[in-house]
């Protein structure tokens, strides 16, 4: 297939996305905006973000720290990156020195990597950075967090993240409309915002498949 429709195929996809994703929004008896798309582009190619850009759209997702960080400085600066996934701790000071414009850590897993984070925007003095803790939702383990994700997306996993939510804002005092939920990839991000998401992170549906078999890459 020719380059050129291909890619204008991921800002079509990327209204539809953003239009299912208000639908869903709405239906949770919320602001048609209340989910923020999160387009994930891994192994996709920086003229399809531009694309996304060009349209009009500034969140994007990546979760290799060395492909967001050859790809962050090709954007503007207007850009809200998100690294999503696990991230190691020896790759916390390059990645927040590449990528100023780093907006949010998705999947703080444990303390040592929130140290780590603190201690890099301290010293780099930058503003401070969103995070969002990983929750077992399998498990009864709860985490104090601005917010929260989940990987295996059931409507039972997302069940129990929304409980959790729930806990942590009673325990903290915290208005539940302003605690982050990040749950929701391609295939149940309407699911996911039906019940309460207030992000979703869509790789596929917009950019289509991923072309890798069996991903080595570096962290
Ligand atoms: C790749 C990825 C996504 C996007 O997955 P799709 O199913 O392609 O939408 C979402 N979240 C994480 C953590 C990912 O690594």
């Amino acid at each position: 297939m020719a380059a050129p429709a291909a890619e204008g195929a991921a800002a079509v996809a990327l209204r539809a996305v953003l239009a299912r994703a208000g639908r869903a929004a709405e239906r949770s008896g919320r602001a048609a905006e209340a989910a923020r798309v999160v387009a994930v582009g891994k192994t996709k190619p920086m003229s399809m973000l531009r694309q996304l850009y060009d349209a009009g759209h500034r969140c994007f997702g990546e979760n290799y720290v060395q492909e967001i960080i050859t790809k962050a400085p090709q954007l503007p600066e207007d850009v809200r990156w998100h690294f999503i996934g696990h991230l190691q701790s020896n790759k916390v000071k390059p990645l927040l020195t590449a990528v100023p414009n780093l907006d949010m850590v998705e999947g703080v897993d444990n303390e040592k990597i929130a140290n780590h984070l603190d201690r890099a925007v301290n010293n780099l003095g930058r503003e401070p950075l969103k995070v969002l803790v990983q929750v077992n939702t399998s498990g009864e383990e709860c985490l104090m967090t601005i917010g929260m994700k989940d990987y295996s997306s059931t409507p039972e996993n997302f069940k129990a993240l929304v409980g959790c939510k729930i806990e942590v804002c009673k325990a903290l005092g915290i208005p539940t409309e302003q605690f982050e939920l990040s749950m929701g990839m391609s295939g149940d991000f309407e699911l996911a915002i039906e019940m309460g998401s207030t992000n979703v992170r869509i790789g596929s549906t917009i950019f289509g498949p991923r072309e890798y078999p069996n991903k080595k890459q570096n962290q």
